[in-house]
């Protein structure tokens, strides 16, 4: 779907989508990587439904990229432009604000060669970033499932996170 077909106006108008997009992030607080819960796409990226697929809704049903709906959420469906929403975390399915900022497909292209090769980065994880954002996400999951408190999830989160970088270096919130 191209971004500028879909009627964010719309989506953004409309309590229920609000709603349903913050109950699948997982919140961390400032500065930190807050992981989408939902489907993941081949990217990595979060995908969302807004509106519904209910017949008679108001709203109609969108498929879109979790983060460029949380982008419309903090600063208006007009910011919504042409222009690439990135990640300065290069974590593609992550929710938190802080990291996201404006930019071209070459900018990323440019990160990638950057940093990819650099060890326990985030663009470095043998799994690629949907594998990355997968095993993160189903982290958290598992452990809420099991009642963890916000200490043992971040445990978890960092078991994930480590799992994909063979020297098991670290190097999450360094970016
Ligand atoms: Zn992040």
């Amino acid at each position: 779907v191209a971004r500028a077909d879909v009627p964010w106006e719309v989506l953004l108008a409309d309590p229920d989508t609000l709603r349903r997009y913050e109950a699948k992030v997982y919140r961390r607080g400032p500065d930190r990587c807050e992981y989408w819960l939902g489907g993941i796409s081949d990217s990595g990226h979060g995908k969302f439904r807004g509106g519904s697929r209910a017949k008679g809704s108001q709203v109609p049903s969108w498929v879109v990229s979790a983060h460029v709906l949380g982008y419309g959420i903090v600063h208006g469906a007009k910011a919504l432009g042409t222009l690439l929403i990135r990640h300065s975390c290069d974590s593609p399915s992550c929710q938190q604000p802080d990291h996201w900022l404006l930019g071209t497909r070459r900018d990323n292209v440019l990160d990638y060669a950057s940093r990819s090769r650099l060890a326990g980065h985030t663009l470095a994880d043998v799994r690629g970033a949907a594998g990355r954002a997968v095993a993160i996400r189903d982290a958290i999951l598992t452990a809420q499932k099991e009642g963890a408190d916000a200490d043992t999830i971040e445990a978890a989160i960092r078991a994930a996170i480590i799992a994909g970088q063979p020297g098991g270096a670290w190097q999450d919130g360094l970016w």
